[in-house]
């Protein structure tokens, strides 16, 4: 019912030759693939020979981050409508390393998301607690808050194309991974806040992505809960062949 999506966050990684390779080697050693939706978000710099690389392919672009204004006097920023110049159909916000490292709060989040809809932009929300907050037993009260006030007041029609990303901090670039059965706690959980907000009916079309220490290891149990849509990748999407091996769960 739900295609899955497989995103690859390159983070600060790649200059521009660097990233040309790499989107040549994953389109190669990808070849021709069905069942599944694939998205590479290399950093702004490389994103316009990510995009030209991409022309004609079943890969799709993705921007790490961009304002909520979509033009203006905000140095050092980038806009909704020039990642839409570059051919970019998603951008990822609110990354916990957004979020923890440069101050996002679930309102800056809530501007974002309604200016890259408004640009024809398709958000990757993330939401995800720290251990803290896991071990304190408040990880359902935290998801819940961030999806909630990150997705505050957006129409019903808003959450066709949405998608979601539920990474724990604590699973990010450590090598830790949730369980599957933690994933799909939390998964559901967003669902059901979804559903508050605009019906269970809309709520099962929302794609949500699982990300924290996803390999070509550990994908298959992950992918197989119910809730989970496929994943956010940000180490191992740097490596070809455990990127494509992702995707190749992700279609099964
Ligand atoms: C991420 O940064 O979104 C991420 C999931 O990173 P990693 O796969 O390296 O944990």
């Amino acid at each position: 019912m739900r295609k899955p999506i497989i995103a690859g966050n390159w983070k600060m990684n790649k200059t521009v030759a660097e990233a040309r390779d790499l989107v040549g080697q994953i389109l190669r050693e990808l070849g021709d693939f069905q069942g599944v939706d694939v998205v590479l978000c290399p950093p702004f710099t490389a994103l316009a020979s990510v995009s030209e690389a991409l022309t004609g392919s079943l890969v799709d672009l993705g921007a790490q981050n961009m304002h909520a204004q979509g033009a203006g006097a905000y140095t050092g920023e980038i806009g909704a409508p020039m990642l839409r110049e570059l051919f970019c159909h998603y951008v990822i916000l609110g990354h916990s390393e957004r979020r923890i490292l440069f101050g996002e709060t679930d309102e800056i989040v809530n501007e974002k998301v309604k200016s890259a809809q408004s640009a024809n932009l398709q958000p990757i929300v993330c939401v995800g607690e720290t251990m803290e907050e896991r071990d304190s037993g408040s990880m359902a009260e935290i998801v819940e808050r961030q999806v909630r006030e990150s997705l505050r007041g957006l129409p019903e029609e808003a959450f066709s194309g949405l998608i979601l990303a539920y990474e724990p901090v604590w699973a990010i670039g450590t090598g830790r991974t949730a369980t599957p059965e933690q994933a799909q706690e939390a998964h559901a959980l967003i669902r059901s806040v979804i559903g508050s907000l605009v019906g269970e009916s809309v709520a099962d079309f929302v794609r949500i992505q699982y990300g924290g220490s996803v390999k070509a290891e550990n994908a298959a149990d992950l992918f197989s809960q119910q809730d989970i849509d496929g994943g956010l990748i940000g180490g191992a999407s740097l490596d070809v062949r455990s990127f494509v091996e992702i995707v190749k769960v992700g279609a099964r």
